[in-house]
């Protein structure tokens, strides 16, 4: 009785194994679908640091982009690789274009609408 019920659980285990297995070739597809895409994360940016005046290349993950009401109080942030110094600089809108274009995270700091 007790050996029975114990073969019946390996059996649903396996169903269980099976789903997952189909699972993991769904992601596959997605990360191909996706790996066109890439290019985009793999975008550089080259800035200059004002405290240690280093020309550093950043990725767009190393960047973020705060976007407020006015141009004056949007800007793009990051940290210098050289000297460490947080570097915040302000960003006109062919910058903004640039920053939103390559990945890069974007903050909006005025509540839209
Ligand atoms: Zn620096």
């Amino acid at each position: 009785m007790n050996g029975g019920s114990v073969v019946s659980g390996v059996q649903g285990l396996q169903g269980v194994q099976g789903l997952q297995t189909l699972q993991g070739v769904q992601e596959m597809t997605a990360a191909v679908a996706f790996a066109g895409m890439k290019r985009v994360a793999d975008v550089v940016f080259r800035a200059g640091c004002p405290d240690c005046r280093a020309n550093v290349e950043l990725g767009a993950s190393a960047l973020r982009l705060a976007i407020g009401a006015t141009s004056k109080t949007t800007f793009y942030s990051f940290t210098c690789p050289e000297c460490g110094v947080a570097v915040r600089k302000p960003a006109g809108e062919r910058i903004v274009e640039l920053l939103t274009g390559g990945g890069v995270r974007t903050l909006r700091l005025h509540s839209p609408g």
